[in-house]
Order: C-alpha cells, then sequence, then structure tokens
C-alpha cells in the first residue's frame, strides 16, 4: 500500500456534491482481485493512525484529483484539430474523411495512438471513449497501445456504408463481421471497452443500423457510441432518410442502439419527447462544447436535459472540439450553459462542471464507482494538480475564499500545465 497527503477533490456517491479535504489522505492498494484501488480517503488527522508502517508521500500545496473522463473524441483526428470549415457536413468531406482514410495503413494508425494517449495523459485524461476509423486495424493500434500503458480506454470500427467516399466506406455485411470479431479480441481484456459505433444514422443503410443493433442486443455490456443533433443541416438530412422514424434520435432507438452504456455525442437540436426517450432507455449524451462552439452547431440545453432528467457528461470532440483539455471544456461548458438566446441560460456551478468531466461521465458510461472519482474502491486513476503552476493561477488561486472560487479560478485559467503528475492503477 502507499499514501498521499495533499488536498484531495472527489465527489459524493449520493448527488453531484463535491467533498474537499484540505489536509487529507489518500490510501491505494491493491484489492481482493489485484486492482489498484483507493483503500481509504479522508481528512489527514482522522485517517492516519490507521494505517501505521505505510508510507506516505506528502505534497504540500497539490490537490489530488480524478483522472478526467472524456466521453466522447476521436483518435485519428488527433491532426483533424484547428481545421477551418464552413460547418459539420463540409468539415467532414474537406478535412476529416480525407484524413481518416490513412488510418488503412496500420503502422501509421500505431503511431497517432501513441501520440493520442500521450496528449490525453498530459492533460490528465485517463479514460475516454472513443471513435477509431472504419479501419479495424485502428482499433487494433488503440487497443494495443492502451494495454500497454495499463489504461481503461473504449473504442470501436466507425460504421459508414454510404455517404462515405472512398477510403473510409465500408461494406454492410463485412463491417458487421469486423465489429464482432474486434468485441471477441478486446471487449473486456485488462481494462479495454469495446464500443458498437455507428458513425452517425446518415452514413449507415438499414442493414447497418439493424446489424449493429442486433450486436447490441448480444452484447450487452458492450458500449454503442455515435452522433445525434448536432446541426440542423444533419437534423434535416436524417428525417429525409428516415422518414419512418419520430426524429433523428428515434431513428437509433428504431434498430435497438439506445439503452444502458449508449452514449450519443451533442444531443442540441432536441424536442421533449427526445429527451424523455433518452431517460427512459438509461442512453446518456456526450456533450461537446467546444466542438459545437467552433463548428457553430448550437448549444447544449442543459435545463431541459435536467427538467426530463437524462443522464449526461462532458466531452472534447477532438479533432471537431479545439482542445485535449478538460479545463477548455470545463469553460466551454460554462459558455454553452449561459447562453439565454436558444434556451434558458443559467449559470453551472464550478464543482458541477468539474463532477461532468469526472464522476458524472463515469455515471454515463455505467463506470461509476470504477473511475471519475477518489471514493474507496475506484481504481487508482488520479492526478496532482498545481494550482500555482502559472503566475496569475497563484495570485488567483491563492485569494480563492472557498472550493467553488478555487475550482472556477482553475477552469478558466487552467490548462495542461496545472497537470503535474498522472497516475495509472497506482503507478505514475
Ligand atoms: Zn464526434
Amino acid at each position: 500500500m502507499k499514501a498521499y497527503r495533499a488536498a484531495i477533490l472527489r465527489f459524493s456517491t449520493d448527488d453531484r456534491t463535491a467533498i474537499y479535504d484540505e489536509d487529507g489522505l489518500l490510501v491505494i492498494g491493491p484489492d481482493a482481485t489485484g486492482r489498484q484501488v483507493v483503500r481509504a480517503v479522508g481528512a489527514y488527522s482522522s485517517l492516519a493512525g490507521d494505517f501505521p508502517g505505510v508510507a506516505v508521500e506528502h505534497l504540500p500545496g497539490r490537490i489530488l484529483a480524478p483522472g478526467f473522463v472524456d466521453l466522447h473524441i476521436h483518435f485519428p483526428q488527433t491532426d483533424v484539430i484547428g481545421s477551418p470549415a464552413e460547418g459539420l457536413l463540409p468539415w467532414l468531406d474537406n478535412f476529416t474523411f480525407p484524413h481518416e482514410s490513412r488510418f488503412v495503413d496500420a503502422a501509421y494508425a500505431r503511431e497517432v495512438a501513441i501520440v493520442f494517449l500521450d496528449e490525453l495523459l498530459r492533460n490528465g485524461v485517463t479514460t475516454a471513449l472513443t471513435f477509431a476509423t472504419s479501419h479495424p486495424s485502428s482499433v487494433d493500434a488503440l487497443f494495443e497501445a492502451s494495454k500497454a500503458r495499463g489504461l481503461r480506454m473504449i473504442t470501436g470500427k466507425v460504421l459508414q456504408d454510404r455517404h462515405s467516399p472512398d477510403g473510409v466506406r465500408d461494406h454492410t455485411e463485412q463491417s458487421l463481421i469486423d465489429t464482432e470479431a474486434l468485441i471477441n479480441r478486446w471487449h473486456g481484456v485488462d481494462r479495454l471497452g469495446y464500443a458498437i459505433t455507428p458513425r452517425f444514422a446518415p452514413s449507415c443503410t438499414d442493414a447497418q443500423l439493424r446489424g449493429a443493433g442486433e450486436l447490441a442486443a448480444k452484447y450487452k455490456d458492450v458500449w454503442i457510441q455515435s452522433h445525434v443533433a448536432e446541426n440542423l443541416d444533419e437534423v434535416k438530412w436524417a428525417r429525409e432518410l428516415f422518414p419512418a422514424s419520430r426524429s433523428y434520435l428515434s431513428i437509433y432507438n428504431d434498430f435497438g442502439l439506445m439503452r444502458e452504456r449508449a452514449i450519443y455525442a451533442h444531443c442540441i437540436h432536441f424536442d421533449d419527447e427526445d429527451r424523455a426517450l433518452m431517460r427512459d432507455t438509461g442512453t446518456a449524451a456526450a456533450v461537446s462544447p467546444t466542438s459545437n462552439l467552433f463548428l457553430g452547431s448550437g448549444f447544449f440545453d442543459y435545463a431541459g436535459a435536467d427538467r426530463v432528467g437524462f443522464k449526461y457528461g462532458l466531452a472534447s470532440d477532438v479533432g471537431g472540439g479545439t482542445s485535449f483539455s478538460p479545463f477548455h471544456t470545463m469553460l466551454a461548458a460554462y459558455y454553452v450553459g449561459r447562453e439565454g438566446q436558444t434556451k434558458p441560460g443559467l449559470s453551472i456551478p464550478p464543482h458541477q462542471l468539474w463532477w461532468q468531466h469526472t464522476a458524472g461521465a463515469a455515471e454515463a458510461l455505467g463506470l461509476a464507482g470504477t473511475v471519475g472519482n477518489l471514493q474507496p474502491g475506484c481504481e487508482a486513476d488520479f492526478i496532482v494538480l498545481n494550482p500555482r503552476a502559472t503566475p496569475l493561477l497563484a495570485r488567483k488561486t491563492q485569494q480563492s475564499r472557498n472550493l467553488e472560487e478555487l475550482l472556477f479560478a482553475m477552469i478558466v485559467l487552467g490548462d495542461d500545465r496545472l497537470i503535474e503528475r498522472v497516475v495509472i492503477s497506482g503507478a505514475r
């Protein structure tokens, strides 16, 4: 066992509130199955006596916090970040599809997988639900690289058998055979998980969506990920392609692709029937604010989501998103919350922004109590923050009068410089 003495941020398991020990103790050790987990956490003064003989590393002035969970990102778009376009559909055609076609080359996929994981970890992101490309080799590349580092990562081969150019378009029957083979090869190996990954309804034939739904029913603990209701042109197109479905979202439900462990990016242009469908099926939204602001897609309606009561968490959506940094994503989520012209505007409290990128995102994945928190039993993936990492952060955080002010100073001013150390399964 090993222990750390520092300030500690974690979240209540009953609600979304933050728990903060200014002088805390985090004790890490193996559980019955040998996984490195949190064995105890709390105030140093009350816990220290319970662990005689356990080495304690003292980190004065530092904050231990759960590793961030990114609920939606595209690892093959690491190099697409920052590509200007006239909205979503031109961005796909002019930048994203040409780039993703390169992942047919396994060596190239392996190279980008390493850059991608390096960048996630530099930014304190320890778990991600990420798209691969339509090439099975891209999935193998990311799983191999994640396994080598002991990371909890979830990905899947993209399904797109129509309305996609040569080089990324797949074949209906083979795409489903490949998906099932990848599930059997990777799902549940170490900390890896597979996600059935239709790109979005307009890129998939009925037969491909039906096959994906059948796999989702057969492999119930496998994840599902896709996009929905990001932009109005896309919504219109999806409605034209699937006129029998009540809404864009309900296309997915009609093919058996909404359930627990199903995560849909964006979820912007919804009505209350869509929101109720999310809630009733246990489906979660990956809110992607930097991407939505960058592409001018619209604003996620937090008040609507909470009024009806469906699950959501935060996501970078790189390369539509503009940053790997959870601090940039949390700040953009604040802007999106504030917007009050197309929906009710509200100020999301800082601890709630943080919750959406840690414990809330984990809950959306069905991994509450596994990652995204530092409660006893959680896997020992955490970050060490230095709130004095820059001169302005040092000035600002020293003047914080309470936890909300401290968290908001880091959200507004923070980036990868705040992340001093990343610990995966109890190891640096
Ligand atoms: Zn996306």
